[in-house]
């Protein structure tokens, strides 16, 4: 993964949360305040913009000017928790210009321990922590097993996806839906479905990367050298 595969996961990401964002905001109409897709695409539209003003950027320098800018333009909860989430992430990257998957696994691991040191909140509180956590096990087992950077965040992408759909039953216990009590019970996290979108995106970004390289690669025959 280099500088060009971050663009375009933060690009899928922003796509995505523009397609999303009536459906964000309308999971939390039923247990929030009816602001998280307005508050994540607002976010985005101001990370994308800021991202493309910088031509020279390492990948972990991109995440950092991406949470950077989301703590500055997001208020709420997801504000401060995902710039967290971006910041650390872009930390744990360093100067590298391209990483692979064990790289990868390290910025997930920061993002999501920054995650939990802002909101204190553990799996099953019905938070984002639902789908990240569950996101970075699958992306660790994966590697362990002898997967590669494809499989890992594909793994990572259906665990994210389970993890989003098992919030539906939880009581919340973080955050403003947890205010509702038992009557949180029965919707889907906003936060954990936003947090899917993103793994969903990572996957993405990481396929359609490899094959522009096998694309890039591959010789008709008889073009010559
Ligand atoms: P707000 O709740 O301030 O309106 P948003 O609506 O943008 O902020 O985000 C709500 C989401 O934030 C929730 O669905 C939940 O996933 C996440 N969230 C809230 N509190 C916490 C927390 N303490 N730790 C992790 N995630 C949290
Ligand atoms: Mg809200």
């Amino acid at each position: 993964m280099d500088a060009a595969c971050a663009r375009r996961w933060l690009g899928e990401v922003a796509a995505r949360l523009a397609a999303e964002r009536d459906f964000l905001t309308q999971l939390d109409a039923a247990i929030g305040d009816a602001d998280h897709g307005v508050n994540m695409h607002r976010g985005f539209t101001a990370v994308m913009a800021r991202v493309a003003d910088l031509d020279e950027a390492t990948p972990g320098q991109l995440l950092k000017v991406a949470g950077r800018t989301f703590v500055s333009t997001v208020g709420g909860a997801a504000g401060p928790l995902y710039g967290t989430a971006f910041l650390q992430a872009g930390d744990a990257l360093g100067d590298a210009e391209r990483f692979g998957p064990r790289l990868l696994a390290e910025a997930l691991r920061a993002a999501l321990e920054g995650v939990q040191r802002i909101g204190a909140a553990a799996v099953g509180d019905k938070t984002m922590v639902d789908a990240i956590a569950p996101a970075l096990a699958a992306f660790e087992l994966e590697l362990r097993m002898g997967g590669s950077l494809e499989t890992a965040t594909c793994g990572a992408r259906e665990a994210a996806a389970e993890g989003m759909r098992a919030t539906i039953p939880l009581q919340a216990r973080k955050g403003r839906a947890s205010y509702l009590g038992p009557r949180s019970v029965g919707h889907q996290d906003p936060g954990a479905t936003s947090s899917a979108l993103m793994l969903a995106a990572l996957a993405d970004a990481v396929l359609a990367d490899r094959s522009r390289r096998f694309a890039g690669g591959a010789r008709r025959p008889g073009s010559g050298p």
